[in-house]
């Protein structure tokens, strides 16, 4: 088989994970099957990257020197525990210190202009996959398991939206087969680094926080992989995030479009765009646990089941705002609505969920809260005259809420599922701010006040009897 593995920041955070990842590897390796592999930064490092860059622009260099110390420290520590003190470990350390090297050079730049671009962020965050990576491999090598360590900047395409490029697959198909299937026929591990790629002009991108995911189906799309195995700190996909309420179970079999919806959703366990290659290209994902690695965690096909639970998971996106554009004068006014999504949409801004009611009173939509000034006034300067002539009466943000999406295939038909979300709701006096449900059918959103998600999520998570 050829497969495609991915082991996130906990995975590959520490040299009892590392142990762990080694052993997968080789148990697969040894079963005779291709594995490219795309491996995150090791736990924490990005966020220390990112904040030493923004700390950099607000003029203070020294956040900078102590996250290289720290993260060199870690590499160390590391390499020293599976490498002893080796030439294999020296190579490795001179790597990860021209990375570091590099790394304080650019955060001592970005303190003398005062300026952070998207660009250089790109470039900082991307460098704890690229040191790990090397590790990985030099790891694995010294196991007597062959492997390259490649940089995703020369497999993925993507545009050049910072922060959260788009990749471009044809362009992407044909460089990562080149480069990547020659080194799985020698029978050598791909080490790829997660999150990072670059455009046509080889400029360096990044795919969104949490993009590693989407690094391991994007290949496994463009290599045409049997098999994409997500190895994370959790068994699979679980009813809810297991932080929020304990008893949450894993959920054995998922479809592409619920576990679509669950992660557009907020469910931390996918990045929300991961799914979509693998379901393009109908390849199985199958998520599973480092820690636990005989557990058979969930597997994601494009089967999809409508027995058993009809709701099968709840999940929650924290820091939105929800915009209203409320008028009884808006009835009459054509295209209001075309008008106000399309003001939004020249912010750059997406719209996460809408809602309006039937007598045309008012419409209102979810937006991210660190978007929301900006969207808030182009609103203000398209409807000016409607404003103005008193057809519409306000344009309001509120603030602190969440969305709350209740995801299952068996709700399709079924009635009566929300009556019983939103009854347990009304029974411990959780207000429901605003409803949408999906064309789908398989997820009906809430918005409530971010005070009262957990509570929520517990709620429905005991009324559909979850847990069991
Ligand atoms: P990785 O570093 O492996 O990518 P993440 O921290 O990004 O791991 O995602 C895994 C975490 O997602 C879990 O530890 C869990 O706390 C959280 N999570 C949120 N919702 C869910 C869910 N429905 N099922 C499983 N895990 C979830
Ligand atoms: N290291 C990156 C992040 O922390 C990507 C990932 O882990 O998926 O966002
Ligand atoms: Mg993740």
């Amino acid at each position: 088989m050829k497969l495609t593995m991915k082991f996130g920041g906990t995975s590959v955070g520490s040299v009892e994970a590392l142990k762990k990842v080694a052993g997968i590897i080789e148990k697969q390796r040894r079963q005779g099957h291709q594995l490219a592999v795309v491996v995150s930064a090791m736990s924490g490092v990005t966020d220390k990257l990112i904040n030493a860059a923004k700390q950099a622009e607000a003029g203070d260099e020294s956040v900078a020197h102590q996250a290289r110390l720290e993260i060199e420290s870690k590499h160390a520590k590391t390499t020293l525990a599976f490498l002893g003190e080796s030439p294999a470990r020296e190579a490795v350390m001179t790597q990860v210190r021209g990375f570091l090297d590099e790394f304080e050079l650019l955060c001592h730049g970005i303190r003398v202009l005062g300026e952070l671009t998207p660009r250089a962020l790109d470039v900082i965050s991307g460098m704890g996959e690229r040191m790990n990576a090397r590790q990985v491999a030099a790891i694995l090598n010294a196991r007597q398991l062959p492997a390259e360590a490649v940089d995703a900047t020369e497999l993925i395409v993507t545009d050049g939206h910072h922060g959260g490029a788009k990749p471009l697959i044809t362009e992407t198909e044909s460089k990562a087969q080149v480069r990547l299937e020659p080194v799985l026929s020698a029978e050598r591990v791909a080490l790829v680094t997660g999150f990072i790629a670059a455009t046509v002009d080889g400029v360096p991108t990044t795919l969104g926080r949490g993009g590693s995911d989407y690094t391991a189906t994007i290949l496994g799309r463009a290599l045409n992989a049997d098999e994409i195995w997500i190895w994370t700190d959790v068994n699979g996909v679980m009813t809810t995030d297991p932080r929020i309420v304990p008893n949450a179970r894993t959920i054995p079999q998922l479809s592409f479009v619920e576990v679509g919806e669950l992660a557009y959703f907020g469910a931390k366990v996918l990045h929300p765009r991961a799914i979509r290659p693998a379901r393009q290209a109908n390849i199985p994902v199958r998520m599973l646990n480092t820690f636990e690695p005989d557990n058979p965690g969930t597997l994601i096909t494009d089967k999809i089941d409508r027995e058993g639970h009809v709701v099968k998971a709840i999940s929650a996106i924290r820091y939105l705002n929800l915009i209203t554009i409320a008028g009884t004068g808006m009835m009459g006014i054509p295209g209001v609505a075309g008008r106000t999504f399309s003001a939004v949409a020249k912010t750059g801004s997406s719209v996460l969920m809408i809602s309006q009611s039937s007598s045309e009173q008012s419409i209102c939509f979810v937006v991210d809260s660190k978007d929301v000034l900006e969207i808030v006034s182009a609103l203000k300067e398209e409807l000016s005259r409607e404003l103005e002539r008193r057809d519409l009466d306000e344009i309001s943000s509120q603030p602190d809420v969440v969305i709350l999406a209740v995801v299952g295939a068996g709700m399709k038909g079924t009635p009566g599922v929300s009556a019983r979300v939103f009854g347990a709701l009304g029974k411990a006096g959780v207000n429901v701010i605003a409803i949408a449900q999906g064309s789908s059918e398989y997820n009906i959103s809430l918005v409530i006040a971010q005070g009262e998600a957990d509570t929520a999520v517990r709620l429905i998570h005991d009324e559909f009897h979850l847990y069991e």
